[in-house]
């Protein structure tokens, strides 16, 4: 359905994509998933035919997007990260103008806005001014205008950016079920919202795809496993003497810690708590246990962990590293509102 192969595109010396190469199969939802800067909107910019890349090529149902745009473009609905927006039109008025746009003619025009007006829910404000809609219901004309003209392809940047929780999940409701007629692409830089709908997830990092999935693949691959850490005054050999006998444990890592006479432990274990197993045997053996907390890995986890968000995931709090990508959220749609711009 999709081809994408090698695609990079460099702004000076900086390549904001870097030889992104996928493929992707009809009748399915595609998650595109990266903090921001990662270059979700560049891709998706690029495979629209609204960005010409440096690098690289991108097929839709065989037709190159460089060398037969005309063609490419009909088999795409694209709702941008920031939309075009006609504040003074009607919403049936803008949707007539984008099946125009789309070269429908008017008995064709006609039926097309109507159809999708119902899809979308939105035939209630068909006479109402764009600007005098709220946010959700400007999101949803956005979503009609990329469904005129019924094209295989829809690609939503970020659709959910800037709605309440309500209008989310209308959003994502409408979202899936697109699917029976439609290969959906969907950005986000939130975990939850991928994971909400996607049947695969790509994350992009600093515009390099780092895993590609299905959500519970990549669920499986971070497993159940529970790191257990310890602060613990004693020798190495005592230590893990002390622990042979507790079940469950998987691994254990013994490392120096910057005091003196204390060691840094580190206990893996598959399934359930061994903290009071653990605890009993070392104060048995006369180990005093210093400090003791676990971990559980979790999706986030791995999601930081590939996106560079976050070095060392045992330290992970997520309230912190969302507040930064919402920071440069700010950075990364100015950037792109004026790229539209020009
Ligand atoms: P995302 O959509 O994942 O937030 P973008 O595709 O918007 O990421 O941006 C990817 C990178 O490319 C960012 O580092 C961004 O600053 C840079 N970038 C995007 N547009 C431009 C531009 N017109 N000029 C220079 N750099 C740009
Ligand atoms: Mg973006």
């Amino acid at each position: 359905m999709l081809e994408v192969q090698n695609l990079t595109k460099k702004y000076g010396d900086v390549a904001a994509i870097d030889k992104l190469t996928f493929n992707i199969e009809a009748g399915r939802i595609y998650g595109f998933l990266g903090p921001n800067g990662a270059g979700k909107s560049t891709t998706m910019n690029i495979i629209t035919g609204y960005l010409a890349p440096t690098d690289g090529s991108v097929r839709i149902d065989g037709v190159d997007i460089l060398k037969e745009p005309v063609k490419a473009k009909t088999k795409i609905g694209y709702l941008p990260e920031i939309p075009p927006v006609y504040p003074d039109m009607t919403v049936s008025e803008y949707l007539d103008f984008a099946a125009e746009l789309k070269k429908l003619h008017k008995p064709q025009r006609l039926t097309e806005t109507e159809r999708v007006m119902e899809q979308t829910h939105i035939g209630d404000v068909r006479n109402r001014l764009i600007k005098n809609l709220s946010k959700g219901y400007k999101q949803r004309v956005g979503l009609a205008q990329a469904l005129i003209g019924e094209p295989p392809l829809i690609i939503l940047d970020e659709p959910t950016v800037g709605l309440d929780p309500l209008q989310i999940i209308e959003i994502r409701q409408l979202i899936s079920e697109l699917k029976e007629k439609h290969t959906v692409i969907l950005s986000s830089h939130i975990l939850q919202e991928i994971s909400a709908v996607c049947d695969h997830i790509m994350i992009i990092s600093k515009g390099r795809l780092v895993a590609s999935d299905t959500p519970e693949n990549l669920a499986r691959s971070v497993s159940t496993e529970v790191s257990t850490n310890l602060q613990l005054r004693g020798g190495e050999q005592e230590i893990r003497e002390s622990l042979k006998d507790v079940g469950g444990i998987s691994s254990i890592e013994v490392t120096a810690s910057d005091e003196e006479g204390i060691l840094s432990v580190e206990l893996k274990a598959k399934e359930g708590d061994i903290r009071e197993e653990v605890f009993k045997a070392l104060t048995a053996s006369g180990i005093p246990v210093l400090e003791m907390h676990t971990t559980r890995q979790t999706l986030e986890d791995i999601y930081l962990r590939l996106t560079g968000d976050n070095t060392d995931i045992t330290d992970t709090d997520t309230g912190k590293a969302d507040e930064t990508a919402a920071g440069e959220a700010d950075d990364a749609n100015t950037d792109i509102s004026e790229e539209v711009k020009e």
